[in-house]
């Protein structure tokens, strides 16, 4: 069955990432997720058949072809994580900040050259070249842009488990020589920094100094995600305004969401912060 291992590896009733889902409508669309776990890496997301066929990236995307960058895939995730920013609550697998860092569509393109160009493919020739470890794709992101491949390494290390890839930026006119992922440090859904989304204080501070501006997210896909986004927001608001009132109490879980309850769970650290800093703004 689909999904099996993201199931298998996730407690629903303690993670606020999506439950495994499958969708009526095939789509195509991509998605580049900064996660700081143990280690900070990108997760890199191509939507095809139903699930997002995903890879960790540790030193995120590039589009200077000069970079190979080494992708671990991993388990197929639903779609419904295309869109998802939030917390992971320690103890759970993948526990840390998930950012959202560029969304868009991607299209297969085919092994075989017209004029010398790369031209658009099937989703079973997308499937057959992922079979042979050798996809060739075209992004059309807000960030990443332009033609890649994801081309499957040879387990040569001892004790790989086979899962090795390398992503690597085609030539073309979206080329960035001595692109760095890190450039970018905020979502491309909502404008949040990792810090902004890893702690309630942080968030606090950005819906009332720094809105989102979103100007430049048009397509309707994009809208729906956004959407979604700003309802959340406006229940996490609610709740916090209830925690201040509060006052002298740390801020504890209410009665909402499974995915406010998780924003709020922090370290004994962070706690105390968020408490200081609720007296002096009172
Ligand atoms: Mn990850």
């Amino acid at each position: 069955m689909a999904l099996e291992e993201y199931k298998r590896k996730r407690q629903f009733d303690q993670t606020p990432e999506p439950p495994p889902s499958l969708p009526k409508k095939a789509g195509h669309r991509f998605v580049v997720q900064e996660h700081r776990a143990t280690r900070l890496h990108f997760d890199f997301r191509l939507e095809l058949d139903g699930v997002l066929k995903s890879w960790a990236v540790p030193k995120g995307p590039s589009l200077d072809p000069s970079d190979k960058r080494l992708s671990m895939m991993v388990e197929d995730h639903p779609v419904s994580y295309f869109d998802f920013e939030g917390s992971i609550p320690e103890g759970n697998y993948g526990a840390g900040t998930v950012m959202v860092w560029d969304v868009g569509t991607w299209q297969p393109l085919s092994t075989t050259m017209v004029d010398g160009k790369y031209v658009p493919a099937s989703d079973e020739e997308a499937r057959s070249m992922i079979a042979k470890g050798d996809l060739k794709f075209r992004l059309s992101g807000q960030r990443l842009k332009g033609d890649f491949a994801l081309i499957h390494m040879k387990a040569r290390r001892p004790g790989s488990k086979g899962n090795e890839w390398l992503l690597i930026k085609k030539k073309d006119e979206h080329v960035v020589d001595g692109f760095a992922a890190e450039q970018y440090d905020t979502s491309i859904l909502t404008k949040r920094t990792m810090d902004d989304i890893g702690g309630d204080d942080h968030s606090k501070q950005w819906t009332s100094s720094k809105p989102a501006g979103r100007g430049r997210v048009k397509a309707a896909w994009l809208a729906d995600a956004v959407a979604k986004f700003d309802k959340q927001r406006a229940q996490q608001r609610k709740n916090e305004e209830a925690t201040a009132s509060g006052e002298d109490k740390p801020p504890k879980k209410t009665k909402s969401t499974a995915k406010t309850k998780i924003t709020s769970a922090k370290s004994t650290k962070e706690k105390k912060t968020a408490k200081s800093s609720l007296k002096r703004t009172a």
